[in-house]
């Protein structure tokens, strides 16, 4: 989708089979490939004996099984939740259920912005609406077991109540879907907000973790750097969007197709809604405008017109 940021596409877990990519961490990945989710969801084991499991996965029995086999002969003291989406957290009532453990995360799914007058959830069947946390976790927040220590690192803009969590003693941290090193991660409102979004990539930007362990896909390595890419994609893009709206008036598909170029039709939706994620955020900093009503997907835009320079 997009040749500016140094990705890397390489991954070896196969579905089913626990193996260490950290000190301290045992990696797990779904057999729920697909465009979105790459090679499938990456649950984490966070220690020894006495574990944390991240990010249980999909209500897939086959993978719930694989987990529990996993940590066999092991006690699951807490579970970690980067967010509400239905590759992510089903699997935790499941989890709960066999280990007895407590669900971790920032709050049940929520929209990053209330519904506009007549406007449906486009993505809505991608969240789980189900999932409550036993205990919210909130900026700074830690949370300790045996041999490890978690700091809750909220990162919203995926979705409003994504988590970050780094891990202390291994000096990494576990990204969710927030940053990925196999692709730019999906911004789609009203559950995303591309405001938050580059927020939250300012405040990971900010941090000094070299390794990021993500949702899908392989470690993020020099991951500072890589964020920095994230940022400025994100910057050109909204390049992109005014440049084509210096030219004229334009609806979202119209802008799609100016600005990706060779795009998997099947990603299609998911990129109109990441430029309505950045003509939300464009509209909020004053520089765009609809031509009538809130930005909505149907919406037209137009560049606000610069004020003179004085003197
Ligand atoms: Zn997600």
């Amino acid at each position: 989708m997009s040749d500016d940021i140094p990705f890397d596409k390489t991954f070896d877990l196969a579905p089913g089979r626990a193996k260490e990519v950290a000190p301290r961490v045992r990696a797990i990945v779904a057999n729920n490939a697909g465009p979105f989710t790459f090679k499938g969801t990456v649950s984490y084991i966070v220690g020894r004996g006495k574990v944390a499991i991240l990010d249980p996965g999909p209500a897939d029995d086959a993978h719930i099984a694989a987990l529990l086999d996993a940590v066999r002969g092991e006690t699951v003291t807490h579970i970690f939740v980067t967010h509400t989406h239905r590759d992510h957290s089903p699997a935790v009532p499941k989890i709960k259920a066999a280990t007895g453990a407590k669900a971790f995360a920032q709050g049940p799914h929520r929209l990053a912005r209330p519904l506009h007058i007549g406007e449906t959830r486009r993505l809505d069947a991608s969240a789980d609406m189900d999932f409550r946390p036993d205990v919210a976790l909130a900026e700074g927040d830690v949370v300790s077991g045996d041999g490890w220590t978690m700091e809750a690192v909220p990162t919203p803009g995926h979705t409003a109540n994504h988590m970050a969590y780094a891990l202390k003693e291994s000096d990494l941290l576990f990204s969710g879907d927030h940053v990925m090193a196999w692709s730019t991660t999906i911004v789609a409102p009203p559950d995303g907000a591309m405001s938050d979004y580059m927020a939250s990539l300012q405040k990971l930007a900010r941090r000094s973790e070299q390794t990021y362990l993500p949702g899908h896909g392989a470690p993020v390595r020099d991951a500072p750097r890589f964020v920095q890419y994230c940022i400025g994609h994100r910057l050109g893009r909204e390049a992109s969007i005014l440049h084509r709206l210096g030219k004229g008036p334009a609806d979202i598909a119209a802008l799609v197709k100016a600005i990706y170029i060779g795009l998997d039709p099947r990603l299609s939706g998911a990129a109109a809604l990441s430029v309505l994620a950045h003509l939300e955020d464009l509209v909020a900093r004053g520089m765009v405008v609809t031509t009538e009503g809130p930005p909505s997907i149907g919406s037209t835009y137009r560049l606000v017109e610069a004020p003179l320079a004085a003197g």
